[in-house]
């Protein structure tokens, strides 16, 4: 490798962190996503976020039903730059109807923030994706929120969080004063309080301290509140666990950090640390084993394919990890699967929704590959290699539904918009066996809406879908399959590739069924 290109792999990779908010609707992420946004001076960039929620006809809203119910049905990717770091975050649907594509997202992130509100704590949502992110094994930093309000105390919610989430945490700044009586945060590695200042918990000042006996900190917070902390810390310096980076890497332990991001207090700290602690890219593991994102031959892959982002256009998204290599727009590569080369002419940036074309990325960046029906999820690009990366998991659906097309004549249409909306992976197909019925899987209930949706505006074809009472779906890998052992409150179905697949209405037809095929494996994601 030349050692100009070596050096500058090495510098870009440094620099770069690429995570994702995880969080159940409400705890503030936008809020928490916009603040961060203004750190980094991308002002314009803090504004889009805004719009999506504020306006339902911002340019993000790129389909009816987003309009219709002013969400936001897609991830983006957001950029910008602090202090010398180059910083991607991913964006996951907040609203509770995610998807699979949600998850997938979760596979491009080299880290997480868990954004906890502090009155509710550990929610439905931020279960889920703790798990996806907790299986990859990724350091998992812990955001409190709200802390101008009256919540749980600090203790209860860690101890929640490992309850729940069966991960520890250690307190990187601890709170003195909670809703009307907070008045600022202990930052415990740094030996500093953070305060605020007036009623309206604006004004943030940085104070230097000698530990939190400090008397300078009871001369600000008053006795009550000084005396308080001062218990709480020096029962956590007993009792709680130490600060381990090791563990913290391995996703054992969550660094936990207290703050508003309304009132834009503990962001930037929060925000200086996590750079400091967070991992740059990682590696990922290929056919040609682990790929360092130092490796000078470009490489990545296709974690999610959007479509009609733009109305206008009937063209597609393929996001795509960078996982090693300089990319230059126009390079040549090749499409691994598809076994050709492709140029990469049209590459994007996503800046919240609005797309700039970018003519240099790093590992850890996400650009956007115009996909004129190319790509499928799990797709590698490389350069002068025929690497390919893991598989993305395919994730377990939740909810399921028959569906029937209204006019027969509409099959043809209706076979090919099934094919490339399983291709775009939001939504899953399985067919019954024995009454090849089709039936459909997804994550979040608006995936059968957007099945509806675009089944009629782009393939012309009216649908039926009604749904099913399944609530769990296992992958079954045994020798011999008997399918009356899967009638009770179940039922057997294959998926795309043939695989044997059970439904359960609940877990006990579930268990049931392990317990009648002792022998066979239950697998939650497909093999
Ligand atoms: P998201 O659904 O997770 O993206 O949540 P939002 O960022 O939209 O926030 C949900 C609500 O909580 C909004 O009304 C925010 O203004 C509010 N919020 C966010 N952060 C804070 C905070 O630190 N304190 C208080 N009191 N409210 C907050």
């Amino acid at each position: 490798m030349s050692k100009a290109l070596e050096q500058v792999l090495g510098q870009e990779v440094d620099k770069r962190r690429t995570f994702a908010i995880i969080s159940h609707p409400d705890a503030g992420k936008t809020t928490l996503t916009e603040k961060l946004l203004l750190f980094g001076g991308a002002i314009r960039l803090a504004g889009s976020v805004k719009a999506r929620k504020a306006s339902k006809h911002a340019t993000s809203d790129w389909m009816e039903i987003e309009k219709q119910r002013g969400i936001s049905v897609t991830s983006s990717v957001m950029q910008f730059d602090y202090n010398g770091h180059r910083i991607n975050i991913l964006d996951t649907p907040g609203h509770q109807d995610f998807s699979e594509d949600t998850y997938r997202t979760l596979t491009a992130a080299d880290s997480a923030v868990m954004l906890i509100d502090v009155a509710k704590g550990v929610e439905a949502q931020t279960i889920k994706l703790f798990q996806v992110c907790a299986k990859r094994g990724i350091p998992i930093f812990t955001f409190i929120n709200k802390l101008d309000r009256e919540g749980r105390s600090p203790f209860e919610l860690m101890e929640e969080i490992e309850q729940v989430l069966g991960i520890r945490s250690v307190p990187m700044n601890w709170p003195i004063g909670m809703g009307r009586e907070l008045c600022g945060v202990y930052d415990r590695m740094n030996d500093q309080v953070e305060l605020f200042q007036g009623d309206d918990h604006t004004t943030i000042q940085l104070k230097k301290v000698d530990g939190y006996e400090d008397p300078v900190i009871r001369e600000m917070a008053g006795d009550f509140l000084h005396d308080q902390l001062c218990q709480d810390l020096e029962l956590l310096d007993v009792a709680g666990d130490p600060f381990d980076l090791e563990k913290v890497k391995r996703g054992e332990l969550t660094p936990v950090f207290f703050g508003s991001a309304v009132n834009n207090f503990g962001v930037q700290t929060f925000l200086e640390n996590f750079l400091k602690l967070a991992p740059k890219p990682e590696p990922r593991r290929s056919t040609e084993g682990l790929v360092e994102p130092t490796n000078e031959k470009f490489s990545g892959y296709v974690f999610k394919i959007q479509a009609n982002m733009n109305p206008a256009h009937r063209d597609r998204i393929a996001f795509l990890r960078i996982v090693s290599g300089k990319f230059e727009r126009g390079m040549t590569v090749k499409h691994v699967r598809a076994g050709k080369e492709i140029k990469l002419s049209q590459p994007q940036q996503f800046l919240a929704q609005d797309r700039d074309i970018v003519s240099e990325a790093y590992p850890g960046d996400i650009i956007g590959l115009f996909d004129p029906g190319i790509f499928r999820i799990g797709d590698s690009l490389s350069q002068g290699s025929e690497i390919v990366f893991d598989e993305l998991p395919t994730f377990s659906p939740e909810i399921f539904a028959k569906v029937t097309v209204k006019n027969a004549l509409k099959h043809k249409q209706y076979q090919k918009g099934i094919d490339q909306l399983t291709e775009e992976g939001t939504i899953q197909v399985f067919t019954t066996v024995g009454f090849e019925d089709t039936l459909l899987g997804v994550v979040g209930q608006l995936q059968f809406e957007v099945f509806e949706y675009r089944m009629k505006g782009e393939y012309g074809v009216d649908v039926q879908l009604q749904r099913m009472p399944f609530q769990f779906a296992r992958w079954i890998i045994a020798d011999k399959i008997d399918p009356s052992k899967f009638r009770i409150n179940s039922t057997l179905v294959k998926d795309k590739k043939g695989n044997y697949v059970a439904l359960f209405e609940n877990e006990y037809a579930m268990r049931t069924a392990m317990e009648k095929n002792p022998d066979a494996k239950f697998q939650e994601m497909a093999p």
